[in-house]
């Protein structure tokens, strides 16, 4: 079992909803990221909203990631913030009793994250930094992102496309600390040279690796430098080993959970007759229940040192549950 580090208010809060919802506590979780607004999501987006947090997706951040879709961050979050509260009909057992039980519920509240990613580093031109700036000093952005390095593929590791990366990377490092705001780390196959130039420009705001990909040193080097792993669907595939035991290996208290949304569907939730099934933030729940068995550790109390964690690392001030748009 593993041990949990959530301060007792936050625990109480826990316990007090178990002892007045019965076997049905509710859960509360954030997902810290999500794609929500491409256009994957334009047909029923509202209904995923409402479904989502019928499932206890209480809070989900929308990552920037190309200049020109900013405007539609933007105006996707004023959409879903400007919501009325909608009945959702689905089946509920009160129905089945014959009682009339129609619950309304509310979007997930929706915090920013714009940033430039380094997948799209040729679509980037000098002029998106000072777009980047002006959201942040225009709009309430909860961190930036989702910025870092990418050498996936052959032509990302070109050299003078890595040395842009590495700029953009650098120039993001500096605003966020100018506008004191964590990141949002996008790094796949540059774990050293992202640790190396977040050390070079003493970043000390932290954040979230966003799907973690590195192996357990890696890990534990972000950890020091303040960050939390974010952890989406791909921990549900059982050939994904060397992320579970990095899960085991940090515990819960340096995890966050995320869908990545459109990407990363478990493996629970895919049609096997689709060649890439639609993830969404209705999924979120799916990557609790295997963190809460691969770490051995009671789901509703996950949910909370999970909700803590997000907390501290992005310095939110919600309570458990108590996630607001202002
Ligand atoms: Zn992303």
């Amino acid at each position: 079992m593993t041990s949990l580090h959530v301060p007792s208010p936050e625990l109480a809060t826990c316990v007090e909803q178990d002892a007045g919802d019965g076997p049905r506590m509710s859960l509360h979780l954030i997902d810290t990221h999500t794609h929500f607004d491409v256009e994957d999501f334009d047909a029923d987006r509202e209904l995923l909203a409402l479904q989502a947090r019928q499932q206890g997706v209480d809070a989900l951040i929308l990552i920037g990631y190309v200049a020109r879709y900013f405007d539609r961050l933007c105006t996707v979050q004023d959409h879903l913030h400007e919501m009325a509260p909608q009945p959702l009909h689905a089946h509920h057992p009160a129905d089945i009793q014959g009682q009339d039980y129609t619950p309304l519920i509310q979007s997930p509240v929706t915090l920013l994250a714009p940033g430039l990613h380094p997948f799209y580093i040729q679509q980037h031109q000098d002029g998106d930094l000072l777009k980047l700036e002006h959201l942040l000093q225009t709009r309430r952005c909860v961190a930036v992102g989702e910025i870092g390095l990418d050498t996936y593929t052959a032509e990302m590791k070109i050299p003078a496309v890595y040395v842009r990366q590495q700029d953009y990377f650098a120039q993001q490092l500096e605003l966020a600390k100018l506008y004191q705001k964590p990141v949002l780390l996008h790094i796949r196959r540059a774990h050293a040279d992202a640790l190396a130039i977040l050390k070079r420009h003493r970043f000390a705001y932290g954040g979230i690796a966003h799907a973690f990909g590195g192996g357990i040193e890696e890990a534990k080097s972000f950890i020091k430098l303040g960050f939390k792993l974010g952890i989406n669907g791909l921990v549900t595939d059982p050939n994904a080993k060397r992320l579970r035991q990095v899960v085991q290996s940090v515990g819960a208290e340096h995890l966050v959970l995320e869908t990545d949304c459109p990407d990363m569907t478990p493996i629970c939730c895919r049609n096997p007759d689709e060649p890439h099934t639609r993830n969404t933030p209705v999924n979120l729940p799916v990557v609790l229940d295997t963190l809460s068995d691969l770490l051995d550790v009671d789901k509703q109390l996950l949910a909370v040192q999970l909700w803590h964690n997000t907390r501290l690392c992005l310095g939110l001030d919600w309570a458990y549950g108590q996630a607001c748009w202002d």
